[in-house]
């Protein structure tokens, strides 16, 4: 029997629990951290370093836009891996949503 060219079984990666969803080339972000939030919901945290961030997205704390090259933080839900499911948020939308100014017209 001849020889398959490919011999051996590919290394399968352990307890990959669905979390690995860098997008190819992203650069280094900060560590994650787990913040709960009013509701009980954990949410997980990630500084975004200016210089990695690229794009414009639009924070949904003050419904304004976060240009390239301002660091922010993105979050999603604890417990998911759904890039679709992530936020842009200034640090500091981030931090007052916890905190309501309790001013409400
Ligand atoms: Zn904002």
């Amino acid at each position: 029997m001849p020889r398959r060219p490919r011999g051996g079984v590919p290394p399968q990666r352990p307890g990959a629990e669905g979390g690995n969803d860098e997008d190819g080339a992203a650069p280094r972000l900060g560590p994650e951290r787990i913040e709960q939030g009013p509701d009980g919901q954990d949410w997980v945290v990630r500084p975004v370093p200016g210089a990695a961030s690229v794009k414009t997205y639009r924070c949904p704390g003050c419904d304004q836009e976060i240009p390239p090259g301002i660091a922010h933080v993105v979050t999603w839900r604890a417990g998911t891996a759904d890039a679709a499911g992530r936020r842009h948020w200034h640090t500091g939308c981030w931090a007052r949503r916890l905190r309501p100014s309790g001013r409400r017209r």
